[in-house]
């Protein structure tokens, strides 16, 4: 194990392609546990679209002796499958969850989803302590949120119904993230807010995603990336954004970095050497 003291996560989503899952298991995991991670984490499609290739991915990286989180939400599921799935990774030796409310597929939007507070509490109710629980948090605030203090009050309930920590959404504004920690503080909450971060690796695709996920790039950022035409210049540019972002996170008393991977080893192994972590 490592003697550093914050916590440090990788987080993977199921490939597509069995090709895919392969590289991941072979190539990238050899290549990200050598940096020893606490653990790995494994996205889930809410609504049970991933729900096999979620499970086989947690399953072999269990076979390789990791620490493996598999995500978790109801979606359009019932009682009756998501602890059959509890029950699964109970077996499996998986000590801890991501539990989420995720987002519901297209066609499902007129269910009411089952938020992640309450799946918090199914899980305690089914399986006791087993599980460590970590949930979501929002520096920039949920884009669904009614408001900044609903949605920290929110969290605050998940806490309650039993998680032990959070990871936050990705930011660029370091700012939010400490202002974030004060106002949970404020409300009670004394349990480990971990930052998201997430590695620059297609720049045009992060700004998509950040669109609907409510996570804002700063405008620096992103006149400077549409300067830079080669690829080269862009890695450099967003693994340097990215190093800058980590080592304020830690020297400013980040209790973690669970980074969102995009199963790539780059550029998280380059931010990790940059570091010295
Ligand atoms: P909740 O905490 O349930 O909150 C959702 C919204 O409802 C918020 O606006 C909140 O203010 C409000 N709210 C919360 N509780 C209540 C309540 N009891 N009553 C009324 N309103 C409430 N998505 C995936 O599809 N798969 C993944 O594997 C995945 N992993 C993620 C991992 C991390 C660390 C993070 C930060 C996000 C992840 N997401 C994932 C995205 C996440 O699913 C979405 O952001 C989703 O919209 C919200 O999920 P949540 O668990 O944060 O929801």
């Amino acid at each position: 194990m490592s003697g550093r003291k914050a916590s440090i996560s990788f987080e993977y989503f199921p490939p597509k392609t069995d090709a895919g899952s392969e590289k991941l298991l072979t190539a990238t995991t050899p290549a990200l546990r050598a940096l020893e991670p606490e653990f790995f984490s494994v996205t889930y499609g809410a609504g049970g679209s991933t729900r096999d290739t979620t499970h086989g991915i947690v399953s072999a990286l269990r076979e390789q002796g990791l620490t493996v989180a598999p995500h978790l939400s109801f979606g359009g599921d019932d009682a009756a499958t998501i602890g059959a799935l509890l029950d699964d990774y109970k077996a499996m030796g998986v000590e801890r969850l991501v539990c989420l409310r995720g987002d519901l597929p297209s066609g499902m939007g007129a269910m009411r989803p089952v938020y992640a507070n309450e799946l918090v509490q199914f899980v305690r109710e089914r399986t006791g302590d087993h599980f460590h629980i970590e949930v979501a948090a929002y520096p920039e605030i949920h884009p669904q949120a009614e408001s900044y203090s609903s949605d920290i009050a929110f969290l605050k309930g998940k806490f309650d119904a039993g998680a032990d920590r959070a990871i936050t959404q990705y930011f660029y504004n370091v700012e939010s993230y400490f202002y974030f920690l004060d106002r949970c503080s404020a409300i009670g909450i004394d349990k480990p807010i971990i930052a998201g971060v997430m590695p620059i690796v297609n720049f045009a695709n992060l700004q998509r995603f950040s669109r609907n996920c409510g996570a804002e790039i700063p405008r620096w950022i992103c006149q400077r990336a549409e300067e830079l035409t080669s690829a080269e210049d862009l890695h450099k540019f967003g693994v340097d954004v990215v190093t800058q972002l980590c080592q304020t996170l830690l020297e400013s008393g980040a209790p973690g970095i669970h980074f969102y991977t995009m199963n790539q080893v780059d550029p998280t192994r380059e931010i990790f050497t940059n570091l010295g972590l």
